[in-house]
């Protein structure tokens, strides 16, 4: 089993020490565990969302020779991808050493989305297009990253989940965004957060999911997007399971930013 989207103490919003996390993950019974703290200086202008990525590494790195025997560590990073700034997040990402890039939106226009959500719930039609169209461009101009974060995003800190529009009046969008990325070889990732925030589902959707088994794409990996230990593995067998349901024979995960498979 694997969760491959983790925050620690490193990202502005979780305190958990790394070595907390990766207890947690070895009794959950996690093999493949990767730390994906917040990098969001790229898509927020109003605060700090960064850190000391030599002093990331050397712990990661540390922690990964000290349970070495019991997991598999890998040292990510989630990325808040804006496409204005696609040259300098292109840059940042090849220049370290990664092994696995999640790129998220967090914001359009340099708005924080969580911040935003109540004029979200007034004008949903208006605010669900421009996520989705900006989503789309930051997609197609921020181009190595591993696997898009959480795709509908947007959903899941709407007070009223009624607002949300059907499908269908995004789901162009949507089409072009999976395109792109199958054309690509990038993945997007299976998010279990969405159970904890009043969805009923993981973020994407299944629409998402069939849309992309359809259009022939097949790189998933699997994540909690845990900020306290206590939800790591949340949910992820039951997503291996509802994956598997859906026709998908294997997730990925990335190392050296080179995707590898395991069948399910
Ligand atoms: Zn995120
Ligand atoms: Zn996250």
């Amino acid at each position: 089993m694997q969760d491959l989207h983790l925050h620690s103490n490193f990202s502005f919003d979780s305190n958990t020490n790394p070595e907390e996390n990766i207890k947690s993950a070895i009794k959950n019974d996690i093999k493949i565990m990767a730390f994906t703290d917040h990098m969001d200086n790229f898509c927020q202008n109003s605060r700090d969302i960064s850190f000391d990525l030599e002093e990331y590494f050397s712990t990661i790195y540390k922690l990964r020779e000290k349970y070495k025997n019991q997991i598999k560590i890998l040292a990510g990073i989630e990325v808040g991808i804006a496409y204005e700034n696609a040259d300098k997040i292109n840059k940042f990402i090849e220049e370290n050493p990664f092994d696995f890039v999640i790129g998220s939106i967090h914001a359009v226009e340099f708005e924080d989305v969580w911040s935003n959500r109540k004029n979200i719930e007034k004008n949903p039609a208006y605010y669900y297009r421009k996520y989705y169209k900006y989503m789309l461009n930051s997609v197609k101009s921020c181009k190595n990253f591993s696997v898009l974060g959480h795709i509908d995003y947007i959903d899941r800190y709407l007070e009223d989940k009624s607002v949300i529009p059907d499908f269908s009046f995004y789901e162009d969008l949507v089409e072009e965004i999976l395109k792109e990325l199958i054309k690509t070889n990038r993945g997007f990732e299976y998010n279990t957060a969405g159970f904890r925030n009043d969805l009923s589902h993981a973020n994407p959707k299944d629409k998402i999911l069939e849309k992309y088994k359809n259009l022939g794409g097949n790189i998933i990996t699997l994540g909690s997007d845990s900020h306290f230990p206590d939800t790591i593995s949340y949910k992820i067998n039951d997503g291996i399971k509802h994956l598997k349901d859906l026709g998908f024979d294997h997730i990925s995960y990335f190392e050296n930013k080179k995707e590898k498979t395991i069948e399910i």
